[in-house]
């Protein structure tokens, strides 16, 4: 749908990344890597979550160890974070690790840079330039005066020379800034000036939902100019929360396919016979573990509702406490307002199973159609077109202002 930028493809694990293969999304372990069954726990819930790469840091022999055995059980590839000591890149390598993240903020000797980068060549590992706009090189700060795009840039460009000059070429690179301006400016600079596939990130994004905000303004505006081969969201949260995250970005950008259901519920308002946010708080939850690919629709009333809602797969709309469902706009059935969720989900199944044409098929359309045209008119007897009353609301306004 977006024309992609053309990258160089490397591959982390058995996960390609640039060079037109689908973009991935990254996690990062938010426990100690010492700490192996813990470690191997989260990995699994992120991977059950939409997670294709998975960092753990590395920053202590005791890591290096745990790495060692997380590796062969982990379900997806793991890439090592190091920060400071070159040598937890060496130890990391040796536990056979399929991927390393260096900070040319903190590891900053080149013959450090280059001993890492010539072991990786021998042993085929790609290695993350993962420069971040907190942790650049003070001598750069004070050459652009101050944490510039150019800065980060200059960074990363800097390391992979180091690169070049041990004849290793299998990298990725990120610039992530916790200033998204920044941050989009910086990979926009990247793009122009390579053509090693990018990571995408805003650091220290914070806490849902703002870091949520952050994260999706700087990821998906780059996405959308077709910048971008593998994201990670950095949340301050449980780092399944991440996942989900990168994985939805990319299904609502149409840059993965669909795994998940994707609903859609209308805002509420004056006109909704149910309280549309719980309903579809709960239709979310009864989901949340469906691999249902389908596009499901809950609105507040049935006066628009199915019209508004006509391209989802399927939807329900609340109308004199009856929920009416309905299938690409089509309604097929009238199920009581308490049992909405429920309904929901079985016709979701059945749809995912036999498909949209075979539930209208198998379904009384007719009654149906006939049912919520009865619930559509009396509320609109009741409610009017004037679902907030407005008419009635601007009498009392003027009465008590004055005209
Ligand atoms: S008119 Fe109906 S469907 Fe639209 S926002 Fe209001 S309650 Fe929801």
């Amino acid at each position: 749908m977006y024309e992609r930028r053309q990258t160089k493809q490397i591959t982390v694990g058995k996960v390609p990344v640039g060079g037109g293969a689908p973009i991935s999304v990254q996690s990062m372990t938010t426990t100690k890597t010492a700490d192996v069954e813990g470690t191997l726990q989260q990995i699994y819930a992120l991977a059950a979550a939409g997670c294709d790469i998975v960092r753990c840091t590395c920053n202590e022999k005791e890591a290096a160890e745990g790495l060692a055995q997380i590796v062969p059980r982990s379900p997806i590839p793991i890439i090592a974070d190091i920060h400071h000591q070159y040598k937890m890149a060496l130890a990391a390598m040796e536990a056979g690790v399929h991927g390393l993240r260096l900070n040319p903020g903190n590891i900053r000797k080149p013959e450090h840079i280059k001993a890492v980068a010539s072991e990786a060549r021998d042993r085929n590992i790609p290695i993350r330039i993962g420069v971040n706009g907190g942790s650049l090189d003070p001598a750069l700060y004070e050459k652009h005066n101050g944490l510039t795009a150019a800065a980060m840039v200059e960074s990363a460009m800097q390391e992979m020379a180091y690169f070049h000059e041990v004849d290793f070429g299998l990298m990725k690179i990120s610039v992530k800034a916790s200033n998204v301006p920044l941050m989009v400016e910086a990979y926009r600079m990247l793009a122009d000036a390579t053509d090693v596939p990018l990571h995408l990130g805003v650091t220290e994004a914070g806490p849902p939902p703002m870091g949520l905000v952050k994260a999706t303004a700087g990821i998906g505006t780059l996405l959308l100019e077709g910048i971008g081969d593998t994201i990670r969201y950095s949340l301050t949260a449980d780092p399944v929360e991440e996942a989900k995250a990168g994985r939805q970005l990319l299904e609502a950008l149409g840059l993965r396919e669909r795994k998940n259901v994707d609903l859609i519920a209308c805002p509420s308002c004056g006109r909704a016979e149910i309280d549309v946010i719980d309903v579809a708080n709960r239709a979310m939850k009864a989901f949340e573990d469906k691999k249902l690919p389908l596009q499901i629709a809950v609105m507040g009333c049935v006066v628009n509702g199915p019209g508004e809602a006509r391209e989802a797969d399927l939807g329900i709309a609340a109308g004199n406490k009856r929920g009416h469902l309905f299938v690409k706009g089509r309604n097929v059935a009238v199920v009581p307002e308490s049992e909405m969720v429920e309904a929901l989900v079985e016709w979701a199944e059945f749809i995912n199973e036999h498909g949209t044409e075979a539930a209208i098929a198998r379904a009384d359309t007719a009654r149906a159609e006939r049912e919520a045209a009865k619930d559509r008119s009396q509320l609109l007897d009741e409610k009017g077109d004037d679902a907030n009353n407005a008419g009635e609301r601007i009498v009392e306004i003027r009465r008590t202002v004055g005209d």
